[in-house]
């Protein structure tokens, strides 16, 4: 029935599993990465963060990103704080998926899902190490990292560095969140350190295989906010690559932003990602017949981007359990 199989570098396992083999089996994927997103909770309690974040409100309040703050339906700064710890608290317990529940599936399905874990970088340094240890040991292939809501600038982070160095030396895929986020995080100043150039300082000292989640592009209300930030450091190390999650529709259908990839950095390092199931009423075949119509890329590319790019990065990372 498939004329070719693909793969699929982004998907949340936020339904039942069967469901997402049964999704993927639908769009051809045969081979699809699962991402957890660990979140320290009690983070969005502590009082240094909670000032960062009222500073960041009210700076963008009255500045940046008064019409996004309307769009979210938001009149007076007294509201629009509420609303956005209101928000936060329940982005946080949505959005949080544990490296077991991703493993789990993972046995069920050991030739289809390549499970990603993920950390908090805010953990204590000790068990930090135990916990990256601990998930190498479980099996799993990469890790998820948000800026978004695990609240951590990566230019600044001693975790953050322990994470990437870690992953360098055990060959762990680093895939990080880039763009805004959904609910409060659609606010491009509360989601700064999810900027791609964030990561340059680190990239500089550590180099495993990293992919750029959404790249740069995801933000609700300003569609491709750091592409231009992304091909900077997609040309910059080579060890960098990008997945298309969330934002089909813009890469595939904006001619000047494939001629853009094509002429600085090419599609050698071009992932497809669906998000499913997390952009509303799409499914993984939608997510690749946006890329399988688009009039912009050759089949060259799109097999680049839909199977070899991926299976690439998976030859590099292979080990024995
Ligand atoms: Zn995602």
């Amino acid at each position: 029935m498939c004329e070719e199989k693909y793969i699929d570098a982004h998907v949340h396992p936020l339904i039942d599993p069967m469901k997402i083999i049964k999704e993927a089996d639908n769009a051809c994927v045969d081979k699809l990465f699962l991402l957890a997103t660990e979140i320290l909770l009690k983070k969005i309690n502590d009082k240094k963060v909670r000032e960062r974040l009222r500073r960041i409100s009210e700076e963008t309040f009255f500045l940046l990103d008064l019409e996004i703050y309307r769009r979210l339906g938001v009149s007076d700064i007294v509201k629009a704080l509420e609303m956005f710890y209101e928000d936060l608290l329940k982005s946080y317990s949505e959005a949080r998926i544990l490296s077991e529940d991703v493993l789990e599936i993972w046995r069920i399905f050991p030739d289809r899902i390549v499970p990603i874990g993920s950390i908090d970088p805010d953990l204590p340094e000790d068990l930090l190490m135990k916990r990256l240890k601990e998930l190498y040991k479980l099996g799993i292939k990469g890790i998820k990292l948000l800026p978004t809501l695990q609240l951590f600038d990566p230019e600044d982070n001693d975790g953050f560095e322990i994470i990437m160095e870690f992953a360098e030396k055990n060959k762990l895929i680093m895939i990080i969140h880039t763009g805004c986020d959904p609910g409060p995080f659609e606010i491009p100043a509360l989601s700064q350190w999810a900027n791609p150039l964030k990561l340059e300082r680190v990239l500089e000292r550590y180099s495993p295989i990293i992919i750029l989640a959404h790249i740069g592009s995801y933000c609700a209300y300003r569609y491709g906010i750091w592409f231009n930030e992304a091909l900077r450091i997609l040309k910059r190390f080579e060890n960098v690559y990008a997945d298309t999650s969330a934002v089909n529709d813009f890469i595939f259908y904006e001619e000047r932003i494939i001629k853009k990839i094509r002429e600085e950095v090419g599609f050698e390092r071009i992932l497809f990602g669906s998000d499913y199931p997390v952009v509303l009423n799409s499914t993984i075949k939608e997510e690749i017949d946006l890329v399988l119509e688009s009039p912009y890329i050759n089949d060259y590319e799109r097999h680049l981007i839909l199977r070899e790019n991926a299976e690439k990065i998976l030859k590099e990372i292979s080990r024995d359990l």
